[in-house]
């Protein structure tokens, strides 16, 4: 069990029930059981976790909460991440609950509608659409609350490593003043900003996928009537795909991910181009006929990206500190949460007993990978024009639809017998490109093509 928590020697005083750290008593060489880099969803979670178990955690943010990120239609099986770090009721009250997953098809004029009540196990029916500025607050402010030092604007600089243990932290506040933490454990959590795949050198582009996006937020936009108001769209068009996200307040959080090549051949201001990609997809364009654009029009390029690595003796990188693949499936956040978890329980064991570090963190990255698998299949495949027909006319024979409904909700981790029945959906598209070769070489070629740009 961890030592007694020491009396921090920081001056701090409290707000509502987050302790706030004075850094005018801050001392040159801080130590702590776990130091994680980046407040963001799976910071903030693993924090709490640890910090229940007993363990010093300091958790440093170079932002300050709320503050604005991208990624906000989370899955049915995250629920039971909130109601464990004890923040349903605040997810609940930020969020407006998504029943459904709906894809729309210019190209069959017709669409799909996924319910979650209908996978294999239909004890989670809805998940959230939520602004991840308040929903990113709710979990960084928990972490607090549970017992972890939180800090914000403070930027993690530099680590200092001898074999492949780290052995200190560096990290500079808003006003440059330098900071060493010697933790006994780090945790990697800073998102795309890959603070320590990039220090290792260790990151690459996916070799397998390769899309770039383009999105913001309208007001007044067309929403859909009753339990399907919050229900995520994606719609297929010449050039990728669009997300259509209702939020709370009659906000449409709206994307377009697009092949690389189409936004390199991009010759206008980007809001203009948004605005020229969205009149290239009826469906899209037609509910967004009176809307107002109320933020700024974002471009983000290369996102898919793995390390080599995600643990070596004393360090764990976890969520998009690891890797990222697409948002097609909405399953950023909760990879990100699972890895969390399973982060939580591997450090504790890792701390408790060092002898057992390696198995404990082999196990830990054998759970990471599946779920990033499993996802990746259908992720690179997902504009394919087999896949397309697959999704608007889905069977349930075996319960494939059942299945491909509970890999939509993220049931992957617990048991659920999805994997035999998602064999049988990949059997069926290789099927389908064997009887359809023209089409499907077509579409290879076209992914590889975009790959190399
Ligand atoms: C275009 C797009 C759309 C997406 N849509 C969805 C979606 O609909 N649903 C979904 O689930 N996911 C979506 N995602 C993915 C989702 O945003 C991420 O998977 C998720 O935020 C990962 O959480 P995280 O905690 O790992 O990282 P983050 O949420 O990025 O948090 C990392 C934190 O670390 C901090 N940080 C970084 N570097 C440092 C440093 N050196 N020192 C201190 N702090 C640092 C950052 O400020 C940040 O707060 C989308 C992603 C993209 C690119």
């Amino acid at each position: 069990m961890a030592a007694e928590r020491p009396a921090s020697r920081s001056s701090k005083f409290t707000f509502g029930a987050v302790r706030l750290y004075d850094p005018v008593g801050k001392t040159l060489d801080q130590s702590c059981d776990v130091l994680v880099i980046g407040g963001g969803p799976a910071g903030s979670a693993i924090s709490t976790l640890l910090a229940e178990k007993g363990w010093r955690v300091t958790v440093l943010e170079k932002d300050r909460h709320p503050r604005f990120h991208i990624g906000e239609s989370l899955l049915p099986l995250s629920i039971p991440f909130f109601e464990r770090l004890g923040v349903l009721p605040e997810i609940e009250a930020i969020g407006l609950r998504k029943y459904a997953a709906e894809f729309h098809s210019m190209y069959h004029d017709k669409s799909s509608r996924f319910h979650f009540r209908e996978a294999l196990d239909s004890s989670f029916p809805y998940a959230f659409e939520v602004k991840r500025a308040e929903f990113d607050h709710v979990l960084f402010r928990n972490a607090a609350a549970k017992g972890a030092e939180v800090r914000e604007g403070w930027r993690v600089t530099g680590v200092a490593l001898k074999d492949d243990r780290i052995q200190g932290v560096t990290a500079v506040d808003e006003q440059g003043a330098e900071q060493h933490w010697s933790p006994r454990f780090v945790v990697d959590a800073s998102g795309r900003d890959t603070f320590l795949a990039n220090y290792f050198g260790i990151k690459s582009r996916n070799p397998k996928h390769n899309s770039a996006a383009l999105y913001g937020h309208f007001r007044g936009a067309q929403r859909q009537c009753g339990q399907d108001e919050g229900n995520i769209c994606i719609y297929w068009f010449d050039h990728g795909w669009f997300w259509m996200i209702p939020l709370k307040d009659d906000l449409m959080s709206v994307g377009a991910v697009c092949w690389p090549y189409y936004l390199k051949n991009r010759k206008v201001p980007v809001q203009q181009f948004f605005r020229d990609t969205i009149a290239l997809c009826p469906g899209v364009e037609a509910r967004l006929a009176g809307a107002e654009l109320v933020s700024e029009v974002t471009a983000t390029g290369n996102y898919s990206y793995q390390s080599s690595r995600m643990r070596g003796d004393n360090y764990l990188l976890i969520g998009d500190a690891f890797a990222f693949i697409d948002p097609v499936f909405s399953s950023g956040v909760h990879l990100a949460l699972n890895s969390a978890f399973e982060g939580a329980d591997t450090v504790d064991a890792v701390l408790r007993n060092p002898a057992a570090a390696v198995a404990r963190m082999a196990g830990f990255e054998r759970t990471v990978r599946r779920g990033l698998k499993t996802f990746s299949w259908f992720i690179y495949r997902i504009t394919t024009p087999v896949i397309r027909d697959l999704v608007l006319h889905p069977h349930n024979r075996w319960r494939i639809k059942d299945a491909v409904i509970s890999l939509l909700a993220g049931d992957l981790f617990r048991g659920t017998p999805v994997g035999p029945r998602l064999l049988i959906f990949k059997a069926i598209y290789y099927l389908k490109t064997v009887f359809d070769p023209q089409t499907s070489y077509a579409a290879y070629k076209r992914r590889r093509n975009n790959i190399a740009v």
